[in-house]
């Protein structure tokens, strides 16, 4: 009987597709494996899936494979497991998740092997020697380097050199054997786990899902350490997530001081060869330790060990762009799949986290204190209730910087807004320069003296007159980082005030001197943005102040004041961490908030239980499950007349909402609409979106604009 097989190939549809075997095919292909194709007349990489027996297309349609790239799968088991189980639940294209699962350079047929270039018996013969100069300069190389030497120790060679002298049998590829990490038991002595500490270290001994919550400055990363330490000596190896900008080179040296194994990393930084290497070195065993971003989630690895998400809470784990996946969510999927346990690390977790371990699904562990020496930060609210300061800082806030100053402590203004002001305004008419792409105002930024649009990246000079009124009485309203830095600069003229933000940071080696200045431990002010948020210790700031928590109080999107909520704590916890006590002051027109008064008064848990009985009681995640259809057009009317063609529910178990116009419409010159679709049961919401995306696709109104598909989405804009 004829065998098809079934193949992801890289293209944007939902669906794979069936080749014949080429000639000579062998019998016993593993799923997995590379395999070049035909596909409207190209050649691209697919990956095998399977084998099926029967086809519904025209048989005399099917065309054959071109040519198997891999004798044994690249991709283990349950990656590939992983990558259909995702193609599913995110309804995204098949072959575009294995795209993004895969190095680059594998897609493009190189070998996964880790090769290295020696010369060939020929290549010895100096009379052999070719005249070119770059290819004769390449063999005196080899020829200085009898053992071979990889591509990136020729990196000063093009490919075409090398594969010139390949062709020419005077140069051959060599697999480099890979061993796998030897790890000697380093003993340990520094830090003696506390009581907490050891209870999490202890519980966490067979496979499941472990939510260490455990507040800023607890030692949850000794608990990884420890953690990962045993792993090591039973040969296992350990894959940590980290947010996006959470990896850095502080975290990284921990790592490496601690351990004598190989630790790769995996971030989006990575050159296309630096990130096929620490594939190599995951998936032959070679590397004890994997360190991450989200992409990570997809290594291979040859003996998967324990998984680590830390800080788990942050929205960086979900892609935002093309295949919306959640790294966190995946991560736990494939440490089941690989009977392993996993460990979700915060301070603030998840809503969706706390749910599952509140409802048992998920062990909870708690670090409830810091360990002996190290302070707890207290908090303070500071109100603006009766008076507007036009600069930001009220007088009682002044008062209290100047004491931290003066006790040679450093202080931490966070602002989650660059630039200089956020408004341009005219006081006679009350016209506002918009940015002529997007609903959103346009950002004065002192530096280049150019207003900016933080959403789509316009920039034009500063308008002299109203364009409306003509008036020349234009005033700029609003803080932004640069803002508050000139003012803190004459306010406090005699110590540092430093700017950390995409803007300042932009040129290469900017941050590092930036971060030098700080760990000088001098008296200093410190203005940042999300950037400074996360994962950086300072452990001379004394106070850190928080400028503009109010737009959270009263937003539309019902997770605004979860993420509030969770970066007040994650900005407190980067002050005091040494034997100084640290005060986070919260400065806002809404000191009785009670969510707020909740959150500093009763802690994290108690602010979190009211916030999900809000949720349970208003049928909101985790109560529920969503999923959205966006869609965005030049035309507005066509992105809600598309919406309007999958309005409406098939199912009585399900709802569907809208189609309405996003929060923020137009962005970059395009109209964007959404349609929500929500259920309690997640079988029941795969159902009914099936079916929308089938209506979706053979729509001729989706044909003309921009659609896609977002599983559980963290932004409703
Ligand atoms: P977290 O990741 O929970 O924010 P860290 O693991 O970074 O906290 O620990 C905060 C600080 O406490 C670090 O300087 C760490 O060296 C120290 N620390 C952790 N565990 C202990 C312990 N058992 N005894 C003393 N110091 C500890
Ligand atoms: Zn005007
Ligand atoms: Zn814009």
């Amino acid at each position: 009987m004829q065998r098809y097989l079934d193949i992801a190939v890289p293209t944007p549809l939902r669906r794979s597709f069936h080749y014949l075997p080429p000639p000579d095919f062998p019998a016993n292909i593993q799923p997995g494996s590379r395999i070049r194709v035909p596909f409207r007349n190209k050649k691209v990489t697919g990956i095998l899936l399977g084998y099926v027996d029967s086809i519904a297309t025209d048989k005399h349609k099917i065309k054959p494979a071109e040519e198997l790239l891999d004798t044994a799968p690249i991709v283990p088991e349950t990656l590939c497991k992983l990558c259909i189980w995702a193609a599913d639940y995110y309804h995204h294209p098949i072959g575009e998740v294995f795209a993004a699962a895969l190095p680059n350079l594998l897609r493009r047929g190189d070998s996964p092997e880790d090769l290295q270039f020696v010369l060939t018996a020929r290549g010895q013969e100096t009379e052999l020697k070719p005249r070119a100069h770059r290819q004769r300069a390449m063999i005196d190389l080899l020829s200085q380097n009898p053992q071979g030497l990889s591509r990136d120790e020729l990196g000063e060679f093009s490919s075409a050199i090398i594969h010139s002298l390949i062709d020419k049998e005077l140069v051959t590829k060599e697999i480099v054997s890979q061993q796998p990490f030897s790890h000697t038991r380093t003993n340990y002595q520094g830090i003696q786990p506390t009581g907490e500490q050891n209870d999490a270290i202890e519980a966490i001994n067979s496979p499941g899902t472990y939510l260490l919550q455990g507040v800023t400055g607890s030692g949850k990363t000794e608990v990884y350490l420890r953690l990962i330490e045993r792993m090591l000596d039973q040969g296992l190896q350990s894959l940590v997530l980290v947010p996006e900008i959470g990896l850095t080179p502080q975290t990284l040296k921990r790592f490496e001081t601690r351990f004598d194994v190989t630790i790769t990393v995996v971030h989006s930084g990575l050159t296309e060869t630096e990130r096929l290497r620490s594939w190599q070195q995951a998936r032959t065993g070679q590397a004890g330790i994997v360190i991450g971003t989200r992409s990570a989630v997809f290594t291979p690895f040859a003996k998967p060990g324990l998984i680590i998400v830390d800080e788990e809470h942050d929205a960086s784990f979900k892609q935002h762009e093309g295949f919306k996946y959640s790294a966190r969510d995946l991560a736990v999927l494939r440490a089941s799949w690989d009977k392993a346990p996993i460990l979700l690390g915060s301070a603030t977790p998840s809503l969706e986290s706390l749910h599952n371990a509140i409802s048992g699904k998920y062990t909870h562990l708690q670090l409830r204190k810091r360990p002996a020496g190290i302070a707890q930060e207290t908090y303070q609210v500071i109100s603006l209730k009766h008076k507007e300061p036009d600069t930001g800082f009220s007088p009682p806030l002044l008062k209290l910087m100047r004491q931290h100053l003066d006790a040679k402590g450093q202080i931490l203004i966070f602002l989650n807004r660059r630039g200089f002001a956020p408004v341009l305004l005219c006081t006679k008419c009350h016209w506002m320069a918009n940015c002529p792409r997007c609903d959103a105002r346009m950002t004065y930024h002192l530096s280049s003296r150019r207003l900016i649009c933080h959403h789509c990246t316009s920039e034009s000079s500063v308008p002299q007159h109203c364009a409306q009124c003509q008036s020349s009485q234009l005033l700029l309203l609003g803080l932004g980082t640069q803002r508050i830095e000139e003012h803190l600069k004459l306010t406090f003229d005699d110590v540092p005030v430093l700017r950390i933000d995409r803007d300042s940071t932009r040129r290469k080696g900017s941050f590092d001197k930036l971060l030098d200045e700080i760990n000088r431990q001098d008296p200093a002010i410190l203005i940042g943005t999300q950037m400074l948020a996360k994962g950086h210790h300072f452990s001379n700031v004394t106070l850190s102040v928080m400028l503009e928590v109010d737009s959270s109080f009263y937003s539309a999107d019902y997770k605004a004041m979860e993420r509030m909520g969770q970066l007040i704590l994650q900005v407190g916890g980067r002050s005091g961490r040494s034997e100084k006590p640290g005060t986070v002051v919260i400065q806002t027109h809404f000191p009785d908030q009670p969510l707020l008064k909740q959150l500093i008064d009763e802690g994290y848990n108690t602010f979190a239980d009211t916030i999900l009985s809000e949720r349970r009681d208003n049928g909101l995640p985790p109560y529920c499950h969503q999923a959205l259809v966006r869609a965005e057009s030049t035309s507005r009317r066509l992105a809600m007349d598309f919406l309007e063609e999958l309005e409406g529910a098939n199912n009585p178990h399900v709802d569907v909402f809208g189609p309405f116009p996003s929060s923020m419409e137009k962005r970059a010159g395009r109209y964007r609409a959404l349609l929500m679709i929500s259920s309690q049961s997640r079988q029941s919401l795969h159902k009914e979106l099936k079916e929308k995306i089938l209506t979706a696709e053979s729509s001729i109104l989706g044909k003309k604009l921009r659609w896609s598909v977002d599983i559980d989405p963290i932004d409703l804009f």
